[in-house]
Formats: structure tokens, C-alpha cells, sequence
């Protein structure tokens, strides 16, 4: 058979199965997901969102007091904030931008972070020509893993972190079930892909899991230096609901109804008939 001859009987064999309309169901009666409307823009939070800092308020954190608030910015000082409420797995969106005055360099220069459950820290730094341990950079989860690219801003410029946190799972007697995974963008540039969190960041240890709630709050690090945030919300991720109603299966094809040939044979006498009728 030449290989013209066997293309198209493989073309013609995907058209009979496609003609037959055998689609595969998966068997499970899924919810329609929520409406999400979305914001203006990308960064604007969608209308599910729980805005944390909108350039106005920092009453959603504790220690949000501390902060200095100006021109629609939040600068930290004294001490990291944490959110009064907590959360599970989230989408976290966060802008922040390198203080333009440009002192110390590596960990010393436009250093902060962001500390999922209060214990998975995202690093926040200027990385903008500035050089420093790799898995310490912007975008890394610090002293774990650096990230996929260097997308950094200039000092002054915004940044965006989009960031996407499933939890750490624990048995009752504290064995983890699943660790937990962080994806990151910055700036539209994938940072972090789906990456097996090792356990809580340390200046001091290597990571290990040690269990913990369910939930647990999303903070932002005191470095000593003036990192400015803007634009902070959060989205609580829920899986879609589903329940399987029956096994997988494909739809079978309408059989073709069966045709009456005694009806049919009766018919044809009839036009026989009449055709010999105008003959005559
Ligand atoms: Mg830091």
C-alpha cells in the first residue's frame, strides 16, 4: 500500500469514527464554575478578590500600624505585618518596587519578602544588577531554589508578583501527605514552576516540614529597608465540584431506523402499478 493509499485510509477511518459520534464522556456531573469579573485591568483585583492593601489601609494586617502609608505606598518599618485572616491554597497578587536611593548591595539592598502561611518565603529584593546568592535573589524561595529568570525593574519601577500557593497536607501524626508547591510570575516572566516546597524558609536550618494548620496568614518581611508595596489582593482557590454519576463512557451513535421492507415492497407494487395504468 503506498503511504498516499494509507494516509488516506487513516483520514477516512477518523471521519467514520467521528461520524459515528462516539464522544467520550468522563462520567462526572460537574458545577458550573463561579462568575469572576474580572477588574479593569490584570492587576485590578477580579470581583472575588480580597483586596489586603488598596493605598489607603493596612487595617487588614497586623502590625499594619507600623507602616508607613504615603502617596497610596506602603514603606515598612519596626516590624513584618501579617494578615489577621488566613488562608489556604491563593492566587496573591503584589506590587512592590526597589527604593531608588541605592545603598548596600546582595542581601543588604532593597530587601524584603513575602512569607506564605507566615513560613514559605517568596523573596523580595532589588535584583537589579545586584548580585547575591542565587536562591536568595528576587523570585527565589529563599536558600530553597533560585528562580527561572532574572525579570527584574529598575529601582522605582513596579514589580508584580502573581503567585500561586497550594499548602503543605499532614497526616494526624504530623507525615506529609503532599508538600506544598509554589508557582510565580513576575513582571508576565515565569519565575517559578509548580516548584515542591522543602519546608519552612531558614536563615539558620536546612528546610524541614513540621506540621501546622490547615490555613495560616500571609506575611510581609521588615528587612531594614524602604521596599514600596501598592496593589495587594488575594483570591482563595477552590477546586471545581464534581461528582461522578456514572462510569466513563462514550456516547453511542442513534441506530438507524429499521426499515419496513414489506411497506417498501407494497410501495414499489403501487408505482408499478400506476406506471403500467399511464401506459395504458
Ligand atoms: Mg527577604
Amino acid at each position: 500500500m503506498s503511504f498516499r493509499s494509507l494516509a488516506c485510509l487513516v483520514l477516512s477511518l477518523a471521519a467514520t469514527s467521528t461520524c459515528l459520534g462516539q464522544e467520550w464522556k468522563s462520567g462526572i456531573d460537574w458545577q458550573e464554575p463561579p462568575l469572576v469579573t474580572p477588574g479593569s485591568t490584570n492587576d485590578a483585583p477580579p470581583s472575588d478578590a480580597i483586596v489586603l492593601f488598596d493605598g489607603k489601609s493596612l487595617e487588614q494586617w497586623e502590625n499594619g500600624d507600623k507602616w508607613l502609608i504615603q502617596d497610596g505606598v506602603a514603606i515598612p518599618r519596626e516590624t513584618a505585618i501579617t494578615t489577621k485572616q488566613h488562608f489556604g491554597d491563593i492566587q496573591l497578587h503584589i506590587e512592590w518596587s526597589a527604593p531608588t536611593e541605592i545603598r548596600g548591595e546582595g542581601q543588604g539592598r532593597g530587601n524584603s519578602g513575602c512569607y506564605l502561611m507566615g513560613l514559605y518565603e517568596v523573596q523580595i529584593l532589588d535584583s537589579f544588577e545586584n548580585k547575591t546568592y542565587f536562591d536568595g535573589q528576587a523570585g527565589s524561595i529563599y536558600k530553597q531554589t533560585p528562580p527561572l529568570a532574572n525579570a527584574m525593574r529598575k529601582p522605582g519601577e513596579w514589580n508584580t508578583y502573581q503567585i500561586i500557593f497550594n499548602t503543605p497536607k499532614f497526616r494526624s501524626n504530623g507525615d506529609v501527605v503532599k508538600p506544598g508547591y509554589v508557582s510565580l510570575i513576575q513582571n508576565g516572566v515565569l519565575m517559578l514552576n509548580h516548584f515542591e516546597l522543602e519546608g519552612p524558609s531558614s536563615y539558620t536550618e536546612a528546610p524541614h516540614y513540621k506540621p501546622h494548620a490547615e490555613t495560616g496568614p500571609i506575611s510581609l518581611q521588615f528587612h531594614g529597608d524602604a521596599v514600596k508595596f501598592r496593589n495587594i489582593w488575594v483570591r482563595e482557590i477552590k477546586p471545581p465540584v464534581g461528582k461522578r454519576v456514572s462510569a466513563p463512557f462514550n456516547i453511542q451513535p442513534k441506530s438507524a431506523p429499521k426499515r419496513d421492507e414489506k411497506k417498501e415492497e407494497k410501495k414499489d407494487e403501487k408505482k408499478d402499478e400506476k406506471k403500467d395504468g399511464d401506459k395504458k
